[in-house]
């Protein structure tokens, strides 16, 4: 096994950083390995370190590490998706965190139809100041769940929402967004979707800050893996 040093991260192995993070985390709070642009021996020794459940943003990067990497791994799709490339990852995804876009929704299904699953997803909402990052509006995608479309998709299952904060460091206004978004999750569990039990949101820079406002997933790359090119 190889030791792969974190280089403009002080701190230590693969191994190292996952157990650092691990010991100050929740029991209710699964932490998903992104692994994205990292090499493939990456996600070998945060395996062998006993992670099972790793993060990829592209299509084509998650297939060819499924293909070489142990099939116990839980492969989370974790990027914006286009809608051509949902075939790709739709044979082995086990939750697709970044469903954005009714059209997506719809895509998604259909693929998953075809290949007989039904795939976990969770709704990615927009709670960012800024423009470019993904999302639904809270307002629009409460039309999708008071009409019963998305609930009408029959071969996707959804299990939460998903969110990314402000890339600022204003911890105060990156806690209310995180507010915000566990808000939204309550009130759209008691109004349409009971059945929801996962609120992924916090990453590298924020993920304490997540937990504390009632993140149950968070999605951690750099503070694992180190800085990606
Ligand atoms: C890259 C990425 C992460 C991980 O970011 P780090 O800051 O490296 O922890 C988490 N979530 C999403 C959606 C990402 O694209």
């Amino acid at each position: 096994m190889t030791n792969i040093r974190i280089k403009s991260n002080p701190m230590g192995t693969i191994a190292e950083n996952l157990a650092h993070i691990r010991a100050a985390l929740p029991e209710t709070v699964t932490l998903v390995a992104v692994s994205k642009f990292h090499p493939a021996e990456a996600v070998r020794e945060a395996y062998d370190a006993g992670q099972r459940i790793f993060g990829e943003s592209r299509p084509q990067e998650m297939v060819a590490k499924y293909e070489t990497l142990p099939r116990d791994i839980e492969w989370h799709m974790i990027g914006h998706l286009q809608t051509n490339k949902v075939k790709y990852i739709v044979p082995f995804v086990s939750l697709i965190h970044s469903v954005d876009s009714w059209r997506l929704a719809e895509a998604i299904d259909r693929e998953a139809a075809k290949a007989g699953r039904v795939i976990d997803v969770l709704l990615e909402v927009h709670i960012a100041r800024e423009e470019t990052k993904f999302g639904w509006d809270t307002s629009e995608l409460e039309h999708f769940l008071q009409d019963g479309s998305l609930t009408g998709l029959r071969n996707i299952r959804i299990r939460g929402l998903m969110g990314m904060a402000s890339l600022t460091e204003d911890t105060a206004q990156v806690k209310r967004e995180f507010a915000r978004l566990h808000s939204v999750f309550t009130s759209f569990k008691e109004r349409y979707l009971p059945q929801i039990d996962t609120l992924s949101m916090g990453m590298s820079g924020d993920y304490p800050t997540a937990i504390r406002e009632g993140a149950t997933m968070i999605r951690v790359g750099s503070s694992i893996f180190g800085d990606r090119k």
